[in-house]
C-alpha cells in the first residue's frame, strides 16, 4: 500500500476510532514520566515525547503474569488457564523498542514456543513513531537501527509538523488503515523528503558508537580485569535489567494463601541479583558482582550474537541513564575497543 498522510488535528479522532474496536495502548504522561498504558480514549495520549523510561515490553512480557490457577482438593487439580489478551494496537513505540520486540521473538518464538508471549504478540498491531529528537543517552545507530525506520512495526508514523507520514509495512498495518479509511489521505510524494528532514536531528544528536571488533574482543575477555573494575561500584539494584527492553529473565512462583486454591505466576528476575543463579544445595556459580556484571555485558554483546546472530541491545540508553552509579554500556563498549 502506498504511503498515507494523517492530518495532525485528526490523530486523536483516529485513535478514538481505533480504541472502539481494539484495546489501545499508547504513551501517556504520569507525573513527569512518559509511559505506555491502555487507554479508553485518546484524550490523555501524548504525541510529542522523547522515549520513556519504561519500554512497552510489559505488554508482551509482563512484569508479573498469572499462568494458571489450581485447586489441590480437586482430584484433577482443576488447572484453569488464564484468558488471553484482546486484539490490541500499540501506538507510538519508538524504533529501538520495536527492534527489541524482534529480539524477544528470537527467545520466545524459538524451538520452545512461549504461548503466553505469542498470544500477546499475535494480537498486537504495532504502530511505530519515528524519532524527531532523541535523548542524550541514545545510540541505536550502533546496532543498525535508525530513528526513521522500524523493522517489525506494522505502520510507521513520522511527525511532519502539521501532519503525519504513514508508511504501511505489513498486512496488519493495511488492515488498520482500511478500518479507519476516512482519516488517511494519499501522500502526494513529498512525504519521504519531509521525513528525512524531520528526523535528521535525532540521527545527528545520538551518540555515535561503532561496535566493530567488539564481539571478537569479548570472545577472549572472560578473565579480563575490566569486570572486576567495573563491578566495584555496582550496588546490585537490578535497575539496568528492569528498564531494559531486551532483558527477558523470569522466575516462576506458586502462590496460595494456605488454602486449596492457588495460582502460578511468573515475574521478571535479574541476573544482577545474588540469588538469581543460586542452586539447590547452595551452590552459587556467580558468587560476586564481578561474575554478574560480566554476565550482563557478555550476554548482550557476545552470547546473544552467538545464539541468535544479533546483539542483545538496541542502544535505547535507558540503563546508562537510570543506573545510580553510572555504569554505562556505551562506555564499556568503548573500553573493550581500547583493550590491546
Ligand atoms: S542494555 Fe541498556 S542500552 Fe541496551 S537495550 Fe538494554 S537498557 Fe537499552
Ligand atoms: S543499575 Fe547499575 S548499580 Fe544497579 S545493578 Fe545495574 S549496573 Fe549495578
Amino acid at each position: 500500500m502506498a504511503n498515507k498522510i494523517v492530518k495532525k488535528d485528526q490523530i486523536k479522532n483516529l485513535l478514538n476510532k481505533v480504541a472502539q474496536s481494539s484495546q489501545l495502548i499508547a504513551p501517556i504522561k504520569s507525573d513527569s514520566i512518559t509511559t505506555f498504558r491502555p487507554v479508553s480514549s485518546a484524550e490523555a495520549v501524548v504525541l510529542d515525547y522523547q522515549n520513556g523510561v519504561i519500554p512497552p515490553k510489559d505488554f508482551f512480557f509482563p512484569q508479573s503474569e498469572k499462568m494458571f490457577t489450581y485447586n489441590i482438593n480437586d482430584p484433577t487439580w482443576d488447572i484453569r488457564e488464564v484468558e488471553g489478551v484482546p486484539e490490541r494496537v500499540l501506538f507510538g513505540a519508538r524504533p529501538c523498542d520495536v527492534k527489541s520486540i524482534l529480539l524477544l521473538d528470537k527467545v520466545f518464538d524459538a524451538e520452545f514456543r512461549d504461548n503466553y508471549y505469542l498470544d500477546k504478540r499475535d494480537k498486537t498491531t504495532i504502530v511505530a513513531m519515528s524519532c524527531n529528537d532523541c535523548r542524550h543517552t541514545c545510540f541505536c545507530g550502533a546496532f543498525g537501527i535508525s530513528p526513521d525506520t522500524a523493522e517489525g512495526a506494522d505502520l510507521l508514523f513520522t511527525d511532519l509538523g502539521d501532519k503525519y507520514l504513514v508508511e504501511v509495512l505489513t498486512e496488519k498495518g493495511e488492515k488498520l488503515v482500511n478500518s479507519a479509511k476516512e482519516f488517511f489521505a494519499d501522500d502526494d510524494g513529498s512525504g519521504a523528503g519531509a521525513k528525512a528532514k524531520a528526523t535528521e536531528m535525532a540521527k545527528a544528536k545520538q551518540m555515535q558508537i561503532s561496535l566493530e571488533g567488539v564481539k571478537e574482543k569479548l570472545d577472549n575477555m572472560w578473565e579480563h580485569p575490566i569486570w572486576d573494575n567495573e563491578s566495584l561500584r555496582c550496588i546490585g539494584c537490578g535497575t539496568c535489567t528492569y528498564v531494559c527492553p531486551t532483558c527477558h529473565c523470569f522466575d516462576i512462583v506458586d502462590y496460595n494463601d494456605q488454602s486449596a486454591e492457588g495460582y502460578r505466576y511468573r515475574c521478571w528476575d535479574s541476573c544482577q541479583f545474588s540469588n538469581f543463579t543460586r542452586a539447590a544445595g547452595g551452590h552459587q556459580p556467580r558468587p560476586s558482582k564481578k561474575e554478574r556484571i560480566r554476565q550482563r555485558f557478555l550476554h548482550k554483546l557476545r552470547y546473544f550474537v552467538d545464539r541468535y546472530g544479533d546483539f542483545g541491545c538496541v542502544g535505547c540508553g535507558r540503563c546508562l541513564e537510570k543506573c545510580p552509579v553510572n555504569l554505562d554500556i556505551a562506555q564499556i563498549i568503548t573500553k573493550v575497543k581500547e583493550v590491546g
